[in-house]
């Protein structure tokens, strides 16, 4: 990406869990997780889950 003055821009860094599998963490254990990288839109759902 550039902006007007044609210099480079860094976007910014996205953490990506290594263990990401087709956007899912540990996929195959007991507990799969979404990744929130792939998935953001799954970030609130899951959050809830905390509050009861
Ligand atoms: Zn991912």
């Amino acid at each position: 990406m550039h902006d007007r003055t044609g210099d480079e821009i860094d976007e910014q860094p996205v953490e990506h869990d290594p263990r990401c599998e087709d956007g899912w963490i540990d996929r195959d254990g007991d507990t799969p997780q979404p990744c929130l990288t792939c998935k953001p839109h799954l970030r609130q759902k899951f959050e809830r889950r905390h509050h009861g």
